[in-house]
Parts: C-alpha cells; sequence; structure tokens
C-alpha cells in the first residue's frame, strides 16, 4: 500500500495509521486466494453473458406496459434469463416479490398442502421462515396453520445427516429443505459437492421428494448452482448476490416447470400462473444487475476473506475459515461480547456511502425473534450484497459480515471496524 493510499485513508476517514498498516499486513496473508475467485468470476460471467445473447436481450426489453401486464417482453425475457442462468427449465423473477423470505414462502405454500410434511435437512432454518413456519411467533396463518407438517433435522459435524434424513423420509415426505448460506448460526454454508452427493443419496431413494433450496447469498459463489446438482427448486433474494446491486427489489424462484407454475399460481392466482404481473420498469435494473452480480459477488467474496484474516490475526473465532470452500458470502466472527458486535456494525454503516453518519442500534426487526442490529447504508435500502453487516443480540454474539460492491469498499469497511473496537480499547493490541 503506498504512502499516498494510507495518508488519504488515515486523513478522509479518521483511521489510525496502526489500524491502516495491520489490515494491510493481514491482505498479504490473503492474496493468493483471489485467484481461484477470479477463475469462478470469470466462468460465471461467460455463463451469464451467454444466457443474455441465448435469449435475444434487446432494448425494447426495457420497456414495461400497465395494467395486467399481459405480454410484458421484458418481464418474460428476465425469467428466460435466470431460467438459463440456473440450468432450469423455468424461473419466476418479480419486482413484486418483496424479499428473499417472500420467495421461500411462495415456494413452499405453492408446493405444500394439507397433511403434506417438509423436512428442513440442514437444522432450523433462517429466522424470518421459523415465523412463516409456525415454529416461533404466532400460528394464525403459517404453514402449521395450514395443516402442513415439519420438521427438522440437525446438522452432525456440520454437514447434513444422510442417515437421518433418509430414515424420516416417509409416505407423508413432499419436499426437503436445504438452506444453503449459514443464516444466523455458526456452521459453514453447504457446499455444491455436499449438496449433489446429499441430493443423489436420497434420489436413488426417492425420486419423488422435491428438493428445495434456499439460495440466499449463495449465487455465483462456485461454479455450479444447486440446481445443476439435482435440486428441483430454488429461491433467493434479488436484492442479495443475483441482483448485483443494480435490482430494486425482488425475489426468484427456479425450477422445473411444473413447480415454478405451481408456485407462480400461488404469486398471483391459480390459472394466472405467470401470464401477469407488472415489472414497473424494473428489467433494465434487474438484468443489468444480473449481468455485474459475478463481478459483484468475487469483491464482496475477497472482502470477506480479508474481514475473516483481519479478526482471525486478532485471535477471534471465525466461520467459515479461510482455507474452507466458500459457499456463501458471509464471514462470521465470533465476538462473545455484545459491544463488539455493536462496535463492528457501527464501524461498517460508518463506511457506507448512504447514510454513513447515522448509528444503527439493536432493534426489533419484523420477522426476527431477537433484537437485531444492522449496519446497512446501500443505494438499496436493506441490500445486502452491498457493504452490511448484522447480529442478533444472543449468544454467543456473532457478527455477520457480508456484501461490498467493491473489493475497495469492503477494505475500508474493514478498517473502520477495527478502528472502531482499537479507539474504544475493546482490542488491546495489533499484532
Ligand atoms: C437473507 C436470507 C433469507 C431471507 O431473505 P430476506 O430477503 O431478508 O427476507 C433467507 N434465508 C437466508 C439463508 C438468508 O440469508
Amino acid at each position: 500500500m503506498n504512502r499516498d493510499t494510507v495518508n488519504i485513508l488515515c486523513k478522509l476517514f479518521d483511521l489510525d495509521e496502526k489500524v491502516v498498516k495491520f489490515v494491510h499486513s493481514k491482505e498479504k496473508l490473503i492474496c493468493n486466494k483471489f485467484e481461484e475467485i477470479d477463475q469462478i468470476k470469470e466462468y460465471n460471467q461467460y455463463k451469464v453473458i451467454n444466457s443474455m445473447q441465448e435469449a435475444k436481450l434487446s432494448s425494447t426489453d426495457f420497456n414495461w406496459t400497465t395494467g395486467y401486464g399481459y405480454g410484458d417482453i421484458g418481464r418474460d425475457k428476465v425469467e428466460e434469463i435466470y431460467a438459463s442462468v440456473f440450468n432450469t427449465e423455468d424461473a419466476l423473477v418479480r419486482p413484486t416479490i418483496a424479499s428473499g423470505t417472500h420467495a421461500i414462502t411462495l415456494t413452499l405454500s405453492g408446493l405444500l398442502r394439507p397433511n403434506d410434511e417438509f423436512i428442513s435437512i440442514t437444522g432450523s432454518p433462517y429466522d424470518t421462515l421459523q415465523k412463516v413456519i409456525g415454529v416461533k411467533g404466532d400460528r394464525e396463518g403459517t404453514l402449521l396453520d395450514y395443516g402442513i407438517k415439519y420438521k427438522e433435522i440437525p446438522l452432525k459435524d456440520g454437514e447434513i445427516n444422510i442417515e437421518e434424513v433418509l430414515n424420516n423420509i416417509s409416505r407423508n415426505t413432499k419436499l426437503l429443505l436445504i438452506q444453503r448460506s449459514t443464516g444466523y448460526s455458526d456452521r459453514k454454508a453447504i457446499t455444491i459437492d455436499h449438496m449433489k452427493e446429499i441430493i443423489k443419496k436420497i434420489k436413488d431413494k426417492n425420486n419423488d421428494v422435491i428438493i428445495m433450496i434456499d439460495n440466499c447469498y449463495g449465487e455465483f459463489l462456485e461454479k455450479l448452482e444447486p440446481t445443476e446438482v439435482g435440486a428441483d427448486i430454488m429461491a433467493g433474494s434479488l436484492i442479495k448476490n443475483p441482483g448485483g446491486g443494480l435490482a430494486l427489489s425482488g425475489g426468484y424462484i427456479v425450477g422445473s416447470s411444473k413447480l415454478v407454475e405451481e408456485v407462480a399460481n400461488r404469486h398471483t392466482a391459480p390459472g394466472l400462473g405467470k401470464d401477469c404481473g407488472l415489472t414497473f420498469g424494473t428489467t433494465r435494473n434487474t438484468l443489468q444487475g444480473l449481468f455485474l452480480a459475478p463481478h459483484v459477488v468475487s469483491e464482496a467474496v475477497k472482502g470477506a476473506l480479508l474481514v475473516g484474516i483481519v479478526y482471525k490475526e486478532l485471535g477471534f473465532e471465525i466461520v467459515p475459515e479461510i482455507d474452507d470452500i466458500r459457499s456463501d458470502i458471509i464471514q462470521a466472527v465470533k465476538f462473545n461480547c455484545p459491544d463488539k458486535v455493536v462496535e463492528f456494525c457501527k464501524g461498517i454503516q460508518s463506511a457506507s456511502v448512504v447514510d454513513s453518519y447515522v448509528t444503527p442500534i439493536p432493534w426489533e426487526m419484523p420477522g426476527y425473534e431477537d433484537k437485531v442490529i444492522m449496519a446497512a447504508g446501500g443505494f438499496v435500502d436493506g441490500s445486502s450484497i452491498e457493504l452490511s453487516a448484522d447480529g442478533p443480540m444472543r449468544k454467543p454474539y456473532y457478527a455477520y459480515y457480508q456484501g461490498g460492491l467493491t473489493y475497495e469498499h469492503c477494505k475500508l469497511g474493514v478498517m473502520k471496524t477495527l478502528n472502531n473496537l482499537y479507539t474504544k480499547k475493546l482490542i488491546k493490541k495489533l499484532s
């Protein structure tokens, strides 16, 4: 790092020079990992370009219609391109899907009928989904309330417990849910290789059961996506990885035609399915974001590695480890202390471009059981492919870091977190 850069960082961002130099010295330890990340980026970039060309994307696809939205060509192109990128028969991609939780909820409620059972085979699902299912919070309107049966099978040593899964599949088991990303837990993301092996074992024994993936934060981390190793249907958020920071809102569902149709019928109405629904002029952002997504994801992954190495070198436990295969963009740091989580998140907020001057505090976010602190100063509100961090206020006090549209921004974020912890004396020594 040259002198000019050190100077501008210290001068413009109020950073202690020791912090800047510390982060820079640790960066050197991960540079050798960047080549592999770049290879995955390059591969996925070509995949996306090809899908857009194959769909004959044209400038008129960025126009939009009104009313029912019949014949919204741009919307249909977006869905064709998503299906192609994720190698599935069909896709539902809509700005009216409010979030990842909504996309997953639509998928579950579109596919499951009363008395059907579904099993989460990666342990407890993401916080907001527990309320959707009905295992936390009010029962009214939840899947359990609709007579759907639910079980979960915890991971064993961080991996799917295949024996238990196979023993638990019964005649009523309609669907198995795999959450790829760590969520607010202390486990690693499920890798594509592991998924492939598990799905094969399940399908060999029971070919009818639907394998569904919560792919939030997983897109473009590896060369293959879960739907390319046997998953039947998958859902995610456009304000995470595949939106590339440009999508304004939305969610996607990709999978076989039959399953996507059932989900589309739930999204609009039976009989209407995918044929209705406006895109409100969002197709340009959605697709330009998808075009940039492999690149943006690679920047975010490099940022996650930097957070990982810096805090590991300071003696904190991190998940995943530096040498683990990354299958999501999250870097968790175990702080064992609420103040450190708060100061870490304040650091990320202060590095943001939007709302850098506000101070995040833990609050009762809708859908979450514990208070959560969120640092999110994105161009798109709540977008966590942009530089962001959060942590539920519960033991053992993990901070979860993710996103960053450019690696430089990630680096500034890391420096701001460390500067905060250091000047507040929550970290004594930088060595
Ligand atoms: C973010 C996330 C969700 C929910 O997405 P929202 O857009 O926040 O509703 C679900 N599952 C996982 C693993 C996530 O990371």
